[in-house]
């Protein structure tokens, strides 16, 4: 049997959407389903303004645009992150100050943060890792002591929550990611969160390339053009009807990705009694979506053979990320601090398939194919 590591999921009416977007007459982008998934977002989880954007990457862009960063200025990012996390920032010139992750879990430790604020600290990016609330209170209070603005990379965090308040929706901006391998995809795309209201009106701008076009179409303005910069952050209305057909089914993919999250939690956790692996924590004030199961090993050694052993059965799992302060763009530029945390994550961390359409046959497969790999990894036997 050969499982795979992610398979994109079909809900059902992605394609008759399309086919109605292109009956429309309007395939360019902020038409019918852009605005219906906007709606979605904003009347779901009470977000004041949503954007449809061409990818979470982009949508981290609109937010380094928006807050103006440049050459000089300092962003805090977790190290343990997607490169996107961090890139849109210093692509406008700003250096990153990377943060370590929390002990316990992968999400970024709230309380090295204050120390790493200088008078040229402009954002901390926060990344819900897993869709594992950080501590937002902590952020927040910190972000407001030193008058910095807070971004949410929420690309793993849709329908997560924070002591009851939707992720994505607590910081000044927000970003989720509709990539293939995300609990909603549309193969490509993201959405922006404006959270404050200073924001709102630019950041329709900068999405349409700089003009003003967005409220023209609203009837506020008789001419539009160029006032601003921007870019085409938007995408077209056909990729928004895929990604509709999508969210129509949220609460149905919640629950399937949950049930296998919590199946694999309990058949495992006899072996974080053992001491062999790890599991997820989800402190009291956050809430799970299943995004992701991830295992942590005591070394590199460890779960490098663990790897093996499933590709082996025909079981594909998958490390995750390689801390952004050793990666070759920007190892040179990284004020040297060892981030301790990160690098662990980085050696010892493994996610588990993970999708919707894991049959029960392919589930029972697997886990039994764990019991076999982590049974052999007990005791003194294997040497690694
Ligand atoms: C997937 C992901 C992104 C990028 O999303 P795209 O939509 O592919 O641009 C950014 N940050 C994190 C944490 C991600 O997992």
């Amino acid at each position: 049997m050969n499982i795979p590591f992610n398979k994109p999921y079909l809900a059902g009416k992605e394609l008759y959407y399309i086919g109605e977007s292109v009956k429309n007459g309007h395939l360019s982008g902020n038409g019918v389903f852009t605005k219906k998934c906007q709606e979605f977002f904003e009347n779901r989880y009470g977000f004041k303004k949503c954007l449809l954007t061409t990818s979470c990457t982009d949508a981290l862009e609109m937010c380094a645009l928006l807050l103006d960063i440049k050459p000089g200025d300092e962003v805090i990012v977790p190290s343990y992150a997607f490169v996107s996390t961090a890139l849109p920032f210093t692509r406008q010139g700003a250096k990153i100050i990377f943060a370590d992750s929390r002990s316990d879990r992968p999400g970024v430790d709230e309380t090295s943060i204050e120390e790493l604020i200088t008078p040229k600290t402009k954002a901390i990016v926060v990344l819900h890792y897993a869709g594992v609330a950080s501590d937002m209170d902590i952020i927040m209070e910190i972000a407001g002591k030193y008058n910095i603005f807070v971004v949410e990379d929420a690309a793993h965090a849709i329908e997560s929550f924070y002591k009851g308040r939707p992720l994505g929706g607590i910081g000044h901006l927000g970003a989720f990611s509709f990539h293939e391998t995300k609990n909603i995809q549309c193969g490509e795309g993201g959405l922006l969160i404006i959270n404050d209201e200073r924001f709102t009106k630019r950041a329709e701008i900068i999405w349409e390339k700089g003009t003003n076009r967005a409220a023209f179409f609203r009837g506020e303005i008789d001419k539009y053009g160029w006032v601003d910069t921007g870019s085409s952050f938007l995408p077209s209305d056909m990729i928004a009807a895929f990604l509709y057909g999508q969210l129509e089914n949220l609460d149905k993919i919640q629950q399937r990705r949950l049930s296998i999250w919590n199946r694999y939690y309990d058949t495992l956790k006899k072996y974080e009694d053992l001491g062999i692996v790890t599991l997820p924590v989800i402190p009291k004030f956050a809430s799970n979506n299943g995004h992701i199961f991830y295992l942590l090993f005591s070394s590199l050694g460890r779960r490098s053979y663990f790897i093996r052993k499933m590709k082996e059965c025909g079981c594909a799992c998958s490390f995750h990320y390689l801390s952004l302060h050793r990666s070759e763009y920007y190892r040179n530029l990284h004020d040297g601090r060892e981030l301790v945390n990160a690098d662990r994550y980085m050696d010892t961390l493994v996610r588990l398939p993970i999708f919707y359409d894991l049959a029960e046959e392919e589930f029972d497969y697997l886990l039994k194919r764990l019991d076999e790999v982590l049974g052999e990894m007990i005791g003194e036997k294997l040497v690694i």
